[in-house]
């Protein structure tokens, strides 16, 4: 069996942690299968390394800023080589330069288009552990990329795929795939199984267990993932198409912090103004999500919506610059906000999940301010200050038993 294993963060955040992580590698290698592991950087290095970005320059040249993140993969997988050495296990680490694994030219936001398998197979022939940076690419200038926080999974899985694994194996700091972040939700309940579309929707609206473009290419080439912990062997949580269990009416709540909201106040009320605005957003990248529109005074409408907060300050200026052109009074930005959702694939068929989250929500006082549904997800828009007694009152209304 050829296994892809990845290790996040936590998983390796010390001399402990790296041996650990070793002998459970060399537990299966032992057992005569091929053995691929990804590793993140460890503990907080990478949030230590933006900090020390921001103390030199806040608005870095997002090339340079890639050339920084990616040192902390190569520290980790050099570390592991030696504790694997050390352990008399034969041993090699790669950098995304010496797999290859080519990605496009956006820094700090790179997308995987190939993966180069050669170098790989000929380590593992030669019955060596073969250990490789995650988060990490190059691109076509031959320079360093990264794809986004949290893009080590992505790695593990385009590996997997690419050398047409037989298993992957996301290894974190909990047991599993929760039906809500187990940190803020304590009686959160440990997934058996969940479908690809409903882990891409959770990981989309911030169950940051896995990063979102791994589901993605999870599904686009059948990839089983299994997610489970680096310091148990309890079972953990299967990504795959489809699950046995029937579809459940809610199967997760998730939260997304990082969500600013952009109010555009006075617009003119005729056809065409919501095309030129969100046309103008589309082609400078920038992702829309809840959107809401309104009667304003004086024959003018308001339109607000939701975009990530590294977006927002672009968005806000784009906004600025075509002021006139797109009849704009007035913007205002506002980042005190959350996105709560509940994501389930049985939401389709049922009447009155909607009704229901609301009335979790209104039971505990608070607020929605704006609403996006989907066929599978119902989005509300709340204050920061809610998120944690509005996630609890939402998930108990739908998942505790
Ligand atoms: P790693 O460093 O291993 O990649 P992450 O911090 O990226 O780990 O992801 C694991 C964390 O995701 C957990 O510690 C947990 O707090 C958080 N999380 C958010 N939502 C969920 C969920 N639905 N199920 C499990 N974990 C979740
Ligand atoms: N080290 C990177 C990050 O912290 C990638 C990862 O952990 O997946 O975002
Ligand atoms: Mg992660």
């Amino acid at each position: 069996m050829l296994i892809v294993k990845k290790f996040g963060g936590s998983s390796v955040a010390n001399k402990e942690r790296i041996f650990n992580v070793a002998e459970r590698c060399i537990e299966e290698y032992k057992k005569g299968n091929k053995v691929v592991v990804v590793l993140s950087a460890m503990g907080d290095t990478t949030d230590d390394l933006l900090a020390k970005a921001a103390e030199i320059n806040e608005d870095a040249p997002k090339r340079e800023m890639d050339m920084l993140l990616a040192t902390g993969e190569q520290v980790s997988v050099s570390l592991m080589a030696m504790a694997m050495a050390k352990l008399g296990v034969p041993a090699v680490s790669l950098n995304a330069f010496q797999v290859p694994m080519h990605t496009s030219s956006k820094y700090m936001n790179a997308r995987f288009k190939k993966i180069d398998g050669e170098r790989i197979t000929a380590e593992l022939e030669q019955g060596k552990i073969v250990i490789v940076t995650g988060f990490q690419g190059v691109n076509k200038y031959d320079d360093v990329t990264t794809l986004g926080r949290g893009g080590s999974d992505t790695t593990a899985v385009a590996l997997a795929a690419a050398l047409n694994a037989d298993a992957c194996e996301i290894y974190t700091d909990v047991e599993g795939v929760y039906t809500a972040d187990p940190r803020v939700v304590p009686n959160a309940r440990k997934m058996k199984e969940v479908s690809y579309d409903e882990m891409l929707e959770l990981a989309t609206l911030g169950a940051k267990v896995l990063h979102n473009r791994s589901v993605e290419m999870a599904k686009k080439y059948n990839v089983p993932l299994v997610v489970r912990s680096s310091l148990t062997k309890a079972e953990g949580t299967v990504v795959k198409e489809v699950t046995k269990v029937e579809s459940m009416l809610v199967s997760g709540v998730a939260v997304d912090k990082d969500a600013a909201r952009i109010a555009i106040v006075g617009l003119k009320n005729q056809p065409g103004i919501a095309f030129k605005v969100f046309d103008l957003l589309a082609k400078h990248n920038i992702n829309v999500d809840v959107i809401l529109q309104s009667i304003g005074r004086d024959d003018t409408k308001d339109i607000s919506f939701t975009v990530d907060q590294t977006q927002a300050k672009e968005c806000v200026q784009l906004l600025k610059d075509n002021q006139e052109r797109l009849t704009i009074q007035n913007i205002k930005e506002e980042e005190n906000v959350a996105k709560l959702s509940i994501v389930g694939a049985g939401m389709q068929s049922n009447a009155g999940v909607a009704a229901k989250m609301f009335e979790a929500l209104y039971d505990v006082g608070v607020n929605i301010r704006m609403i996006a549904t989907s066929e599978i997800r119902i989005t509300v828009l709340i204050d920061l200050d809610d998120v944690k007694v509005a996630m609890k009152a939402v998930h108990d209304k739908f998942l505790d038993e």
